[in-house]
């Protein structure tokens, strides 16, 4: 087993090797993140390989999706166990820009996707969607790979991202991966490495709310009872008061005020909020 893959820092040196990939006829799958990988990640990068013959996986923090007083510079940070991690996952790759070749001086260009950008975690973190989008636009060009694959765990993020590959007509198929949890149900997030021990405790509640709502709300009860009950138990077990817990349509997360709203199709419920310093996300799929 290496131990860690090759690795690249260059839009340049990325493309060449992607170009001996596809010289080789082999498939490419990229996988974006912004390192601190778990098992989350590399259950990502296994995905990838059972999909297409090669793996990249990018590692950048992104400033650009950062708002004030956000966490960048204390983001946790860990090249040499990351590129372990990802070799002994399968990654073929690891492109590892500095920000300077992601945004050299003069860079201005931003990729925004209006409505569904600025609606949950766009209205909580304004300019988060543009700055992620921005990035996983360059990541797309610069690798184009066959297949991209995305977390569930952001599940806003992956519409935005299949909306922005649509409509900018950017040849790479989308592909959403299930959410990889601990076994009492937590997410598992880079930013968990926050949480205190008591914290840690209570976290899970967070999932048991969106998860009770979406069979509370499957089974045809009123969805604003439902949402309100879920901020009533977060807050119970130490959450502040959530950003936000919505019920909303799966594909194009359309307000739903009933189950008859759904027309039968899935629904989505989703959540954020903080806990003590960490601000955690996760939804839940509600299937009529
Ligand atoms: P991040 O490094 O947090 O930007 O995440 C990189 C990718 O990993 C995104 O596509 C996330 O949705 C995905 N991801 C993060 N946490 C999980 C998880 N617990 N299960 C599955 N995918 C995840």
């Amino acid at each position: 087993m290496t131990e860690r893959p090759p690795v690249v820092r260059t839009v340049a040196d990325l493309r060449a090797a992607m170009t001996r990939f596809k010289a080789g006829a082999e498939s490419t799958a990229l996988v974006p993140t912004m390192g601190a990988l778990h098992k989350g990640h590399l259950k990502l990068i296994e995905l990838a390989k059972a999909r297409a013959h090669r793996c990249v996986v990018s590692i950048f923090v992104n400033p650009a999706q950062f708002g004030e007083g956000e966490d960048f510079t204390e983001y946790p940070r860990d090249e040499t166990r990351d590129l372990a991690a990802a070799a002994a996952a399968g990654a073929d790759l690891a492109y590892v820009p500095p920000v300077s070749e992601m945004y050299p001086p003069g860079h201005i260009t931003q990729v925004t996707v209006p409505g569904l950008g600025d609606d949950l975690e766009g209205a909580s973190r304004p300019g988060f969607f543009t700055g992620v989008a921005t990035v996983v636009t360059k990541l797309l060009l610069q690798a184009l790979p066959d297949i991209a694959v995305f977390g569930e765990k952001d599940y806003q993020q992956l519409l935005v991202i299949r909306r922005l590959a649509a409509d900018l007509d950017i040849p790479v198929e989308i592909t959403g991966a299930p959410t990889v949890r601990e076994a009492d149900g937590l997410a598992l997030s880079s930013r968990n490495a926050y949480l205190a021990p008591d914290e840690r405790r209570n976290a899970p509640a967070l999932h048991r709310a969106l998860t009770d709502t979406a069979e509370g709300a499957a089974q045809g009860r009123d969805f604003a009872e439902l949402t309100a009950a879920a901020e009533k138990t977060l807050l119970e077990a130490g959450f502040a008061k959530p950003d936000y817990i919505a019920i909303r349509h799966a594909r194009t997360l359309a307000s739903v005020a009933c189950l008859a709203d759904l027309n039968g199709e899935p629904g989505r419920v989703l959540g954020a909020a903080r806990l003590g310093r960490t601000r955690l996300i996760d939804n839940a799929p509600l299937n009529p």
